[in-house]
């Protein structure tokens, strides 16, 4: 089995920034040489997540609303209570309040994609694309690429 693996990093410009990484996975895959298995986009982070779906300003405006709506940023969340907290107090990303961020990546339950690849081909449908969602504020993000197979 022969396994490529490479970090991408970027900056991210908003909530319900749409970062595209198809053309990222589709560059791996050839460079990796492998003609059949997958190739997995992952992301490290608790409020930025990995979905494939069509590149359509529309549905991306959508998709901002309906994340709103369901878990609205002005609630108030246990997460961004300092003063009960008890866990992962050390962390300096919780000086902004993002406990809406970590619902909506729950929500979405996705830190991870995978394609096949066939022949070489990445077996994406016509209209899909790969993105990194951020669900939190304008932040430094990493993802991880990596193409397996033989
Ligand atoms: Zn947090």
């Amino acid at each position: 089995m022969k396994l490529l693996a490479q970090n991408h990093s970027f900056a991210t410009a908003r909530c319900s920034d749409f970062i595209d990484l198809t053309d990222d996975v589709l560059e791996l895959v050839e460079q990796s040489g492998i003609a059949n298995g997958v190739a997995v986009v992952f992301s490290p982070h608790t409020t930025g997540a990995i979905i494939i779906n069509e590149r359509e300003r529309g549905f991306i405006a959508d998709f901002h609303e309906m994340v709103g709506r369901l878990v609205p940023d002005e609630d108030e969340y246990r997460h961004d209570d300092t003063e009960s907290r008890v866990e992962n107090r050390d962390d300096t990303d919780h000086t902004v309040p993002n406990g809406h961020a970590h619902c909506r990546h729950a929500l979405l339950g996705s830190a991870s994609q995978s394609v096949p690849v066939i022949d070489g081909r990445l077996q994406l449908g016509r209209w899909q694309r790969v993105f990194f969602v951020e669900c939190d504020r304008a932040r430094d993000r990493r993802v991880l690429i990596q193409v397996l197979g033989e």
